[in-house]
């Protein structure tokens, strides 16, 4: 099995099996988001802790990436504190516009791929945004 391959079966996987899929029963933020350009819709809740993002999960619909992208973020920022959860949506926004090598990104990494294909960057990167949307405004 070549990367491309172990990529292409751990975006397959988070469609399938999607990590933090549905609802919070007391989101702290949420946050959604459309992506006209494929059709995609995300809503993204969070419960914080103090500066902890203590549970997290995604709704919506939309393509492969998108879905895939949302899952992956959920997974990566469960238990991360708000700074270091910002962090990480930024350096993957910088890994997918080729600027930056990845940086424990995990799963996410399996996207690489997208950078590739500016057009798809918008699908794989609307959970980020979401997320970085979320954690910055102060006022919801
Ligand atoms: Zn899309």
């Amino acid at each position: 099995m070549n990367l491309d391959d172990m990529y292409r079966e751990t975006i397959l996987d988070h469609n399938q099996n999607p990590r933090n899929r549905g609802h919070l029963e007391n989101p702290t933020k949420t946050v959604g988001l459309l992506n006209p350009t494929c059709g995609d819709e995300i809503a993204l809740e969070l419960e914080l802790d103090g500066e902890k993002v203590s549970d997290v999960r995604f709704s919506g619909q939309g393509c492969s990436i998108s879905m895939a992208s949302a899952s992956m973020l959920t997974e990566a920022v469960k238990g991360k504190s708000a700074e270091q959860a910002l962090a990480l949506a930024k350096n993957f926004k910088e890994f997918l516009t080729g600027s930056q090598n990845p940086e424990n990104l995990g799963d996410l990494e399996a996207l690489h791929g997208v950078s590739q294909f500016p057009s798809r960057v918008k699908c794989a990167t609307l959970a980020h945004n979401a997320l970085e949307k979320a954690l910055s405004d102060k006022e919801s």
